[in-house]
């Protein structure tokens, strides 16, 4: 089956709002296994959207739309897809009770325009929006199926999760159901390379890439009569990507973020952390603090920009600083060794870069990036190289960060083997 995006408003058009829209329904879509060929951004206006939706629902089986739904005078996405279905609208009771009751309990008066959000398409399935007064609906003709859902994320997504989901996976037998491999440290291009002949020769399981910063999401789904038989699909094809990619593999898990991946592995092994951030400026500590449960195991942080800084908190050598600059492998590893002798952590990370805009040398450029990891005294320094801007290059440097925590504490504790801690 396949399914086709249109995302309405002037604002997406005019580059004022982001279309994050966009992004999470075509995931959400590729999961389910339906294929997404086209997207659309149209206007609030009435006939460019009807000429967009016409030509969608010609060519795909289900045609989602975002946006227009409010009570306004611009927002006419209902009553122009009604039209084009041609159906009349007409008032929804359910929905016309919600609005009641919504305002009530914010001790509001709707206005007469509100009623507008209580008109339905005649025989549309009304999908209920407990955060907003905008339902949605699905019109269905014949094998045409057009989904409308409000604008705002906080109330498209949980309409999505729990109306249009089982809607969509109703409409073809079987179950869809896939696994998420996730790997740090290899780019996305080598990931395929190793996976080629898995990728080129798929058809159920299907195997696709996602790159993110510092990671790659390979992601395994599998058509089935039943969960369980899926599950038998799937198996065999993340088996032999964990046989191919290996340690590089750092959970199998959905909800696992690298971060998260890294305190398990801090824990487990009852280690505590502490960082040392140059360039990043506490970006590191920040995405560590993010897992609940990080307690346990971080003690403290420092953001040691200048050199002064540098010297006086970690006793970076002054000479070591003049000799070799504050990016240098050697300031790296003083960072990560004063960083220990301080805090008294486990591990202790340095981080220093160059995140730039300005500041490059030929020597030296732009996206030099030292990071040294420091195990119980053991320390591994590496140098990196990063393109982008001062934002991209600092984030590719803590998931670095986090890749080499990971990779070192595996090291010292070599007998923990990945397969084994799972
Ligand atoms: P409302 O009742 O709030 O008017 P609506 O269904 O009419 O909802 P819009 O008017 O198109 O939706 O958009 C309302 C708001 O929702 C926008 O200002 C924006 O903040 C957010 N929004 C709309 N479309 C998108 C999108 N594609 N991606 C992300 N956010 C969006
Ligand atoms: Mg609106």
């Amino acid at each position: 089956m396949t399914v086709e995006l249109i995302c309405v408003g002037t604002e997406l058009l005019l580059g004022n709002i982001v279309n994050t829209n966009a992004a999470y329904l075509a995931e959400k879509c590729a999961g389910l296994g339906l294929s997404c060929y086209y997207q659309t951004v149209v206007g609030d206006n009435a006939e460019r959207l009807g000429e967009v939706l016409r030509t969608a629902a010609g060519r795909s089986d289900v045609v989602i739309l975002s946006g227009g739904l409010g009570p306004t005078e611009d927002d006419l996405t209902k009553e122009t897809a009604a039209g084009i279905m041609g159906r009349e609208l007409v008032e929804d009771p359910g929905s016309r009770a919600h609005i009641q009751a919504y305002f009530a309990s914010r001790n509001a008066e709707p206005t007469e325009n509100n009623w507008k959000q209580a008109l339905m398409p005649r025989g549309g399935i009304v999908l209920p929006n407990p955060n907003g007064t905008a339902p949605g609906v699905i019109i269905a003709e014949g094998a045409t199926h057009v989904v409308l859902l409000p604008g705002p994320p906080h109330e498209l997504k949980p309409m999505f999760e729990n109306h249009v989901i089982p809607y969509l996976k109703n409409l073809e037998p079987g179950v869809i159901s896939s696994q998420t491999v996730k790997v740090c440290g290899v780019g996305e291009s080598r990931v395929e390379t190793m996976l080629q002949d898995l990728i080129d020769g798929q058809d159920n399981p299907t195997l696709a890439t996602y790159a993110r910063p510092g990671e790659v999401h390979i992601r395994v789904t599998a058509r089935a009569e039943g969960e369980k038989e899926a599950r038998r699909l799937i198996k065999p094809v993340v088996k032999e990507i964990k046989a191919r990619m290996g340690g590089d593999i750092y959970t199998t898990d959905e909800e696992v973020t690298l971060e998260k991946a890294v305190v398990e592995l801090l824990v487990a092994n009852k280690l505590t952390v502490t960082c040392a951030e140059s360039c990043t400026g506490g970006m590191l500590s920040a995405r560590l603090i993010n897992v609940p449960g990080v307690s346990e195991v971080y003690k403290s942080g420092y953001v040691t920009y200048s050199n002064k800084a540098k010297r006086k908190l970690l006793g970076v050598k002054k000479s070591t600083l003049e000799k070799y600059g504050a990016v240098s492998p050697q300031t790296a590893e003083e960072m990560a060794k004063g960083l220990a002798s301080v805090s008294k952590g486990d591990v202790a990370v340095g981080v220093t870069g160059l995140a730039g805009p300005d500041g490059g040398t030929e020597k030296k450029p732009v996206g030099l990036v030292y990071i040294a990891c420091n195990v119980k005294g053991e320390v591994t320094v590496r140098e990196y190289h990063f393109s982008g801007n001062r934002q991209t290059i600092r984030e590719a440097t803590v998931s670095a960060a986090l890749t080499l925590m990971r990779n070192c504490i595996l090291e010292y504790f070599s007998e923990i083997t990945f397969g084994k801690k799972k």
